[in-house]
This record gives C-alpha cells, sequence and structure tokens, in this order.
C-alpha cells in the first residue's frame, strides 16, 4: 500500500520513481530507448471550485483509469502530483508514444462528468519527451517532458507537445 496511490490505484510517485530508476539502467545497459510522459489536468481548480473536492476527486479517478487502460500492461503509470501524471513508456520510439497519447488525449476529451445537474467536461495537457541513447538520465527526460508539458499549457491547452532538443 506504501506504493500505491489511495485515490487511482496507481504508483505513487516514491514507486513510480523507483520503477523509473529500473527503466532507465535497463536502457542505458541493452541501449533501449523509451519515452517519458507528463499529463496535467486543465483548469482543474475550476471543477473543485463550482463542482466541490468529491467531484475533483471523481475526476482524478476517471482520468488515472483513461491513462491506464490506454496503455500497455509492461507501461508505467503514477499519479505523482495532485492532478499530474506521469507515464514511462519503455522501447517506445516517439511516434508510436505520438500516435498512442494522442488516442489517449481524445478519448479523455469525450469523457462525461456529472455534477449539480451539469455536465463537466475536461481536458489535459501533455509533454512528451524521448531518451535517445545518449546516455542522459531519467530526471533529465522527465525534465525535458515536464517543459513540453508547460509548452502545451501556454499554446492553449488541451494538446501535446514534443520536447525538442
Ligand atoms: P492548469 O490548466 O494550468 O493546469 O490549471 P489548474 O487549475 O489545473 O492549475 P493547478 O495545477 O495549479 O491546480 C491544481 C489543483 O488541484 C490545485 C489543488 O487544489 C487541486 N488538487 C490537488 N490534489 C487534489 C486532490 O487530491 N483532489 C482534489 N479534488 N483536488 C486536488
Ligand atoms: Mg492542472
Ligand atoms: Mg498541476
Amino acid at each position: 500500500m506504501a506504493r500505491t496511490d489511495t485515490l487511482t490505484g496507481l504508483n505513487n510517485r516514491l514507486a513510480f520513481s523507483e520503477f523509473s530508476e529500473l527503466v532507465s539502467k535497463q536502457a542505458l545497459r541493452y541501449l533501449h530507448r523509451y519515452c517519458v510522459l507528463m499529463i496535467d489536468i486543465d483548469y482543474f481548480k475550476r471543477i473543485n471550485d463550482r463542482y466541490g473536492h468529491s467531484t475533483g476527486d471523481n475526476v482524478i479517478r476517471d482520468v488515472g483509469r483513461a491513462i491506464k487502460d490506454n496503455f500497455r500492461s509492461t507501461d508505467i503509470v503514477g499519479r505523482v502530483g495532485g492532478e499530474e501524471f506521469s507515464v514511462i513508456l519503455p522501447e517506445t520510439k516517439i511516434s508510436n508514444a505520438i500516435y498512442i497519447t494522442e488516442k489517449l488525449r481524445t478519448n479523455i476529451e469525450c469523457l462525461v462528468f456529472h455534477a449539480n445537474n451539469e455536465k463537466i467536461k475536461i481536458t489535459v495537457s501533455i509533454g512528451i519527451a524521448e531518451y535517445t541513447c545518449n546516455g542522459e538520465s531519467i530526471e533529465s527526460i522527465t525534465k525535458y517532458a515536464d517543459k513540453a508539458l508547460y509548452t502545451a499549457k501556454r499554446s492553449g491547452r488541451n494538446r501535446l507537445m514534443v520536447y525538442k532538443p
């Protein structure tokens, strides 16, 4: 339980970072690629403010499930912040990562939540960075994914941005 996030059932920050280290070591050793995703719910504060914290929690839980269901069982999904998730796609090149992640983005766009007799729709912004077998640490790749996420937010949200070195 110390490794599981109680709201979503996903890896918590600690478990996620341990898995990251493992993927990173294997990639370094066997010259494998991987991609890191950072996913953040757009304008999430508004959901809490308008509909209350427990509706907010439902949204986080369902987004977590949508993320988990979208990827392979060998991919690593974690809740790394309040409404922030990260995914590591081992052995995956960037073109495939973009394809599958774009599917996730549109799936989340289609989710409908109900509160106060209203329909609530949400979106996510996503940053992706690829490890290209150049010996960089997973901390660096994660930082790049975070930068790309920030660019996605600044460019209007509900989009996927790939980190370009
Ligand atoms: P942006 O589009 O820039 O991401 O806007 P945002 O409103 O999502 O901004 P921000 O990331 O600052 O807001 C996150 C909010 O998530 C703030 C915090 O109150 C809320 N939050 C964090 N953890 C939880 C949680 O476990 N449950 C609920 N309901 N809310 C949470
Ligand atoms: Mg947010
Ligand atoms: Mg956030």
